[in-house]
């Protein structure tokens, strides 16, 4: 059958929550209400984890319950990875290597190819979301992740924004500033967000990428470890098998003990076997430092918030391992403020990125005004005057430019647009040339706290040709403007000319890699 040319494209949007251990799905349905879109095996959350099975890439469950067996062709943990390029990162299979995007970009094709079943229609568009601390090339990553996997990514947002819109949908009206405390299975993220008047706002966000529930696995697995060193004179973390097989013993086991008092883990290996109790109390204990991290993050964004507890009105708990007892009476010995029960600390992230993928769809209809979306989900998004619910989120990261200091004889960053800053943003301003008779402004674009240049992470460079023969210290503009997708443009102006740059992520992947990778992927079969 011939399609239609005059028939309109129809879109459909998703909200994805891209996890470090477990990913889900949601989308508006047809009446404007968020859902949370099963996969083909019916669960309402996918592991992250890709098993490489001849020409095909096994995703979710059926590849976790496979790691045991065959641990060297699993893929998991990817997300710790993301915005490395192919020389820092990449996993082989099958004489091909593949970097950390085109990992991310098998895990979303199997979440779009169960949401086509589920819904019956094809998925275009998606929001997906990331820790708010994630830097440039680490949003860009996932960004091309989902492009790889033929979706048009409207945006790349922070999952904490993305909890507090599932959380605030119904709240738009109340003023409330609500803190929201994201741990997940590899990352930490504490966020402080303000709903008010039809408007969600993130005020602070602090985290550690390299804290989250596999650090608590870590030690279980390591004590397992010692005790069966102990016991049989032999370490069993060296076999992969082996280690797989006690990681998920680990893991089942932390879980269980967030709903019992004490678990017994058994390990066999070699044909030799321990067999050992292991308490909440001890798992405490033994975790106290990791909690201890959390704590000190949560005082620091108060701190950067500049607010008292008592200006909190709710606390979010979102990601598996808020789930743990311990992570809320931590909580409950840092402050009173009480924490919200109406959002699911495993959806709520995929269904702030479902209400976001539907406000970008609206937005993009009132831009054209052409309308794909029906009266009744405008209404669930709109404010009484008509207005759509607006977000805004801030920067995570200080963008700045490096100097010289003439009087210290060095090198030093100068802020352009400081962490914290609402975007989009944009700042101007007029800096000296360092020397007489310079050739070129050459502007280095840095990412960072530092003021220390070789502490910052350098994003890329502008430069501008200069006149003959001016003096040290003639005047050259410089602006930074970054946008809602965060992306930095930086534009150099001097003497007439002018050079206008996107900073460009180092990301590993060009335009021309991402069209040969989209079409290297086509020929896997994900399921
Ligand atoms: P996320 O990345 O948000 O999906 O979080 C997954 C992490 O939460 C993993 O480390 C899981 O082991 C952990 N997790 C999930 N459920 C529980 C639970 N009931 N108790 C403790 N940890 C859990």
């Amino acid at each position: 059958m011939n399609a239609d040319p005059s028939a309109k494209a129809t879109r459909k949007a998703v909200g994805i929550d891209l996890g470090t251990t477990f990913c889900a799905v949601a989308h508006i349905d047809a009446y404007g209400k968020p859902q949370i879109i099963p996969n083909a095996e019916s669960e309402r959350i996918t592991p992250s984890v890709i098993l490489f099975d001849g020409t095909s890439a096994i995703v979710g469950t059926m590849a976790k319950q496979n790691a045991v067996a065959e641990p060297e062709k699993i893929v998991d943990f990817v997300k710790r990875e993301m915005g490395k390029n192919k020389a820092q990162f990449h996993r082989e299979f099958n004489t091909k290597h593949y970097s950390a995007e085109e990992l991310s970009a098998l895990i979303i094709k199997k979440l779009k190819n169960d949401a086509e079943k589920y819904l019956g229609e094809p998925v275009t568009d998606a929001v997906i979301t990331v820790p708010a601390y994630f830097n440039d090339a680490e949003r860009t990553a996932t960004l091309h992740a989902g492009q790889l996997a033929g979706l048009n990514v409207l945006n790349v947002i922070n999952e904490p924004t993305s909890a507090a819109l599932a959380y605030g949908l119904d709240k738009l009206d109340s003023n409330q500033t609500v803190f929201v405390f994201d741990l997940g299975g590899g990352t930490f993220d504490v966020t402080i967000m303000k709903i008010e008047n039809n408007h969600i706002r993130m005020m602070a966000s602090n985290g550690d990428h390299r804290l989250g529930g596999k650090d608590w696995d870590d030690v279980i697995v390591n004590w397992v470890a010692e005790e069966f060193d102990k016991a049989h004179g032999e370490n069993p973390l060296l076999d992969l098998q082996s280690y797989q097989d006690l990681y998920n013993r680990a893991l089942t086991a932390k879980i269980q003990l967030s709903s019992r008092m004490r678990t017994t883990i058994v390990h066999s290996y070699a044909g030799k076997s321990v067999k050992l109790e292991l308490t909440r109390e001890d798992l405490e204990h033994r975790c106290r430092h990791l909690l201890e991290k959390c704590k000190t993050i949560c005082e620091i964004v108060m701190q950067e918030a500049g607010l008292g507890w008592d200006q909190v009105d709710r606390i979010l708990l979102t990601g598996g391992m808020s789930r743990m007892p311990s992570v809320r009476e931590m909580i409950g010995g840092m402050t009173s403020v009480p924490i919200a029960d109406d959002v699911s600390p495993d959806e709520a992230v995929a269904i702030g990125a479902a209400v976001q993928a539907v406000l970008s769809l609206l937005g993009e209809e009132d831009d054209s005004g052409e309308r794909v979306l029906s009266q009744e989900v405008r209404d669930q998004f709109s404010a009484q005057d008509g207005s759509l619910i607006q977000v805004t989120n801030i920067t995570t990261h200080t963008l700045g430019v490096v100097l010289w200091d003439d009087s210290k004889v060095e090198e030093y960053v100068f802020p352009m647009i400081r962490k914290m800053t609402p975007v989009p943003a944009g700042m101007k301003n007029s800096f000296g040339t360092a020397k007489a008779n310079m050739k070129n402004a050459i502007v280095r674009v840095v990412e960072g706290e530092s003021t220390v240049p070789g502490e910052c992470t350098p994003l890329g460079i502008c430069d501008i040709e200069l006149p003959p023969f001016l003096p040290k210290g003639s005047p050259v503009e410089l602006t930074y403007t970054y946008n809602e997708n965060q992306v930095l443009e930086v534009i150099v102006d001097a003497y007439g000319r002018t050079n206008r740059v996107q900073i460009a992520r180092n990301t590993g992947l060009s335009e021309a890699e991402i069209e040969t990778a989209t079409a290297d992927l086509l020929q896997i079969n994900v399921v």
